[in-house]
């Protein structure tokens, strides 16, 4: 059987079309233009790329987008001092810091600063108590579990009672996709590096997510037979068939060996990717429509 490939660029694209709609919508009803501000310090240049599309899709969502970049030795005072401002700013209704910071800024006392009702990423901790919680009214979920939720439910629309496996216990990922699968009635297991027999635990999945950072760990004879497979993980390996020095993404799963047995997967890239991106879009939106119903 040759699984589905899951695209996420057009289920992102369908995200996105709904949040233009509704952001125009809000600006009828209110007046409110939804703000997302990105703030990256630093020149890290895959963060550059990330924060330049991520202010382009908020322009072209109808959003005012302000990027504010600060140089790599920013003191961690004059940080907070732009997060207190930001949240002070009515105009504003996202607040994104661009992850990782340079060293040896540490990004928890910024990311508490954020507001919690502008904290679109989800990182901080009442925004991860309300997850926790399933308070989802009021949370913020972090953008890439949020998409990687969109991806699984349209592959397995009626989620109850699934087994769903999810390796990675991060705060980032891991556990933000346990709580929203276990709020779907999933019956979960999370898995992490000191699993036993990971590939005996997988092959009792019925939803397998992939949050590990291991290149191609998961394969073929780790997946049950229709199991629906989500891969989150983004890895650069070297790709000397297309040339010495020449780099390829790889998820966290041999896509190839995994499409023989699954019944649907998602690639790397065009996957869980592009969802994270338009997940922000949709938390900006939500948080100006919260902000409209406050006033
Ligand atoms: P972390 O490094 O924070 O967490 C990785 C998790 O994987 C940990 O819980 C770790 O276990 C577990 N792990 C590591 N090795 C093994 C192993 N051999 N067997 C089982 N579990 C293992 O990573 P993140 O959660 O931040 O990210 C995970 C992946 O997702 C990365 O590839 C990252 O690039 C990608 N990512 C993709 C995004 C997207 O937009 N698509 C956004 C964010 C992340 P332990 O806790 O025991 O150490």
């Amino acid at each position: 059987m040759a699984a589905t490939v899951i695209d996420g660029k057009l289920a992102a694209a369908a995200v996105i079309e709904g949040v233009k709609a509704g952001a125009a919508a809000l600006v009828a009803r209110s007046g409110i233009r939804p703000g997302l501000a990105v703030v990256i310090v630093g020149e890290d240049a895959a963060s550059q790329v990330y924060v330049a599309s991520k202010g382009r899709m908020a322009e072209s969502c109808g959003f005012k987008s302000v990027t504010h970049r600060l140089p790599a030795d920013t003191a961690e005072a004059d940080l907070l001092a732009l997060v207190a401002s930001l949240n002070a700013d009515p105009t504003i209704h996202g607040i994104l810091l661009q992850l990782p910071l340079p060293k040896p800024l540490d990004p928890l006392p910024v990311i508490r600063t954020i507001a919690p009702e502008k904290d679109v990423d989800g990182l901080n901790e009442v925004n991860a108590g309300r997850v926790a919680l399933g308070d989802f009214g009021r949370a913020f979920v972090p953008c890439t579990p949020a998409g990687a939720m969109v991806l699984i439910r349209s592959a397995v629309p009626d989620l109850a009672g699934r087994h769903a496996v999810v390796i990675g216990r991060s705060n980032l990922v891991g556990k933000p996709v346990a709580a929203l699968l276990l709020a779907a009635d999933c019956t979960v297991t999370v898995a992490h590096s000191r699993t036993a027999d990971l590939p005996g635990l997988c092959r009792s999945a019925d939803i397998l997510v992939a949050a590990v950072g291991r290149p191609e760990m998961v394969k073929g004879d780790w997946v049950k037979p229709g199991a629906v497979v989500i891969d989150v993980g983004i890895n650069r390996v070297a790709a000397p068939d297309k040339g010495e020095g020449k780099t390829r993404l790889v998820g966290d799963v041999d896509l190839a060996a995994v499409a023989a047995t699954a019944a649907a997967v998602t690639p790397v890239p065009g996957g869980v990717g592009p969802m994270t991106i338009a997940m922000l879009m949709e938390n900006t939106l939500v948080a100006a429509t919260r902000a409209a119903d406050r006033t």
